[in-house]
């Protein structure tokens, strides 16, 4: 789920493309800087204010048939000029390699740099997954949730999954980015049925703010969400009984991929809206703790 966090808050290109033949109506496509999709919801770490939720144990795989269909739709809609597969953690999801594949095939333009972002502990179970990537032109995000300060077990845990992954950047000529993650910022407030946006009452400010860096537009449930906290909340509202207070935000629409072209444009270009309000105004940065903790230390343990 990192990518986001890194993204630059830049604006929105917008430059039309050429629809595909087979698009309805000849409509034009237009140019997004990033688009994200959730294959899972479930991870094998809980990293403390996990900006998608999945720390607090949601479940769900999405089948390959929904995410084909749900891409097949926005392909026709729009280029990102990059496209993440992700999670939750992807490779809890055993058509992770055929979803790499599918994606390329739907943004076959190599103006779309497409990238698994992933923690990599189980990427051994994936053994065509290094083809898939080499073929598709597909770059491998590995994120590193702590350091061996804070977590000895978790750090010896990842010295194997890091081998095999530069052993497949060599072997594959794959393109491999591994990125330390420790330290980020908290977008909500508490855990589980006692989460809480933050009300420091400011919404433009927040978006000036932004936790996920301005760019992390989602595809979930077929349509295209703002970022991915707005995105998962549905899942944290399944899970917990929610105080009151999200309501507003749980109120959020989403794109729907028959959208108007103005509609397209208009939704790409939006900056603060009141829903960016759930986010802190002044983000402070904090030091993940060990993301191998049960998730009953976080129910005793306030954030
Ligand atoms: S690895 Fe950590 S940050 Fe990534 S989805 Fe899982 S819990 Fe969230
Ligand atoms: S609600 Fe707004 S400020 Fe918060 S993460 Fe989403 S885009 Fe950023």
């Amino acid at each position: 789920m990192v990518i986001a966090i890194r993204a630059l808050a830049a604006r929105v290109l917008r430059r039309p493309f050429r629809a595909p033949p087979e698009a309805p109506g000849g409509a034009t496509r237009i140019a997004v800087p990033h688009l994200e999709i959730h294959i899972t919801h479930e991870c094998n770490l809980t990293c403390d204010g996990c900006l998608y939720y999945t720390n607090h144990r949601h479940t769900g795989t999405i089948p390959i048939e929904e995410l084909r269909t749900a891409l097949a739709k926005w392909s026709r809609r729009v280029v990102p000029k990059s496209f993440a597969i992700l999670g939750g953690e992807p490779c809890l999801h055993r058509d992770l390699t055929d979803i790499v594949y599918l994606a390329r095939e739907q943004w076959p333009e190599p103006a779309t740099k497409m990238e698994v972002v992933t923690n990599g502990l189980l990427l051994h179970v994936h053994p065509e997954l290094p083809k898939a990537l080499s073929a598709t032109k597909t770059g491998l995000y590995i994120s590193v949730h702590s350091t061996a300060a804070i977590s000895p077990r978790y750090h010896e845990m990842m010295v194997r999954p890091l081998d095999l992954a530069r052993r497949w950047e060599k072997e594959y000529g794959i393109e491999l980015e591994i990125a330390e993650q420790s330290d980020w910022y908290r977008g909500y407030k508490g855990h589980g049925p006692d989460v809480e946006p933050f009300e420091d009452g400011d919404s433009q400010k927040s978006w000036d703010n932004c936790v996920t860096g301005q760019q992390c537009f989602q595809i979930s449930e077929g349509r295209v969400w703002k970022c991915a906290p707005l995105a998962y909340l549905g899942l944290q509202a399944r899970a917990f009984a929610l105080s009151e207070k999200w309501q507003p935000y749980l109120d959020y629409r989403a794109l729907e991929p028959e959208c108007t072209d103005a509609e397209l444009a208009a939704f790409f270009e939006k900056t603060a809206e009141p829903v960016c309000g759930m986010c802190p105004s002044n983000p402070q940065p904090f030091t993940k703790g060990d993301p191998l903790l049960p998730l009953t230390f976080y129910k005793t343990t306030p954030t």
